[in-house]
């Protein structure tokens, strides 16, 4: 096995831009220091969303930067019953519970919580019956995490979870951030969190080099991964490069797309140079 793999991840819900091949070069770069592999990633599971010219253009841009990966390229809509699995091993330990509630409902209890109270949802597990007859009903549910069953499951060792930060050690896990994380949506069969992790344990990953945008992500990732026995990678979160008014670039702004910045004259070595200045 390798002894540095890492991947990159994107979504194809739009042109990659400036930002994407800033993260890029971040994954790359830390692959040929270490002499390790860097693997890809389609992260497609939303399909309102995903469209598969996003996913050539994606293939096409990687390579006009000369970035290559190894192996097949893993696209996560071909995988549900993977996720499907981690669900159900999840369910049958009662860790996950069906929260029917909707959208509108769960801001509004959000709202409800005493002021200075984080803003997160808990919900509570149904009994079996009340289920059921949801279910018979034809109400949409989607599959939580509990926060509190997975404390119970994992004892003690809910306290000391964390991970290893390449340049600023051990951090500290907040598992509780996000409240009661959604793993499947009601429509949807696995969500962001649930397919990331459980790919990153299957294809080995040993070093995750994404934005800091995901770092509090990693706090769920963490206690998914010690739920279900998988190893933690190490971790660089690097910082999310910033256009002149100091905002992050979008997939909607059509000018910072590689492609758009291609067709006006610009060289690989360009974008790598915009990307290094911010
Ligand atoms: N698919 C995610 C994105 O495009 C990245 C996920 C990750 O690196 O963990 O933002």
């Amino acid at each position: 096995m390798a002894q540095f793999r890492t991947r990159f991840a994107p979504s194809p819900t739009g042109y990659l831009h400036i930002g994407h091949a800033a993260s890029a070069f971040h994954v790359w770069d830390a692959a040929e220091a270490a002499g390790g592999d860097v693997i890809l990633r389609i992260e497609d599971i939303d399909q309102t969303r995903c469209r598969p010219e996003f996913e050539e253009a994606i293939l096409e841009d990687l390579a006009w930067l000369g970035l290559s990966w190894s192996g097949d390229i893993r696209r996560q809509s071909e995988h549900y019953p993977d996720y499907a699995e981690v669900l159900e091993a999840l369910a049958v330990r009662h860790i996950i519970y069906r929260c029917f509630r909707t959208r509108k409902e769960i801001l509004a209890e959000i709202d409800r919580a005493p002021h200075g109270a984080p803003a997160v949802f808990i919900g509570e597990p149904l009994s079996e019956d009340e289920e059921m007859s949801r279910i018979q009903d034809g109400q949409a549910y989607a599959w939580r995490l509990s926060l509190e069953r997975a404390q119970n499951a994992l004892g003690s060792a809910y306290d000391g979870l964390g991970f290893r930060e390449s340049d600023r050690g051990w951090q500290q896990a907040e598992p509780g951030a996000f409240g009661d994380v959604v793993l499947a949506r009601k429509d949807t069969p696995t969500s962001y969190h649930l397919a990331t992790t459980h790919d990153d344990a299957l294809q080995a990953v040993t070093h995750i080099v994404r934005g800091d945008d995901l770092f509090l992500s990693t706090s769920v990732h963490v206690l998914l991964q010690a739920l279900m026995g998988w190893p933690t990678p190490t971790y660089q979160h690097h910082a999310l490069l910033l256009d002149d008014a100091g905002k992050r670039f979008a997939k909607r702004d059509k000018s910072t797309t590689l492609r758009a910045m291609r067709k006006d004259g610009l060289t690989p070595d360009d974008i790598r140079r915009l990307a290094e200045a911010a």
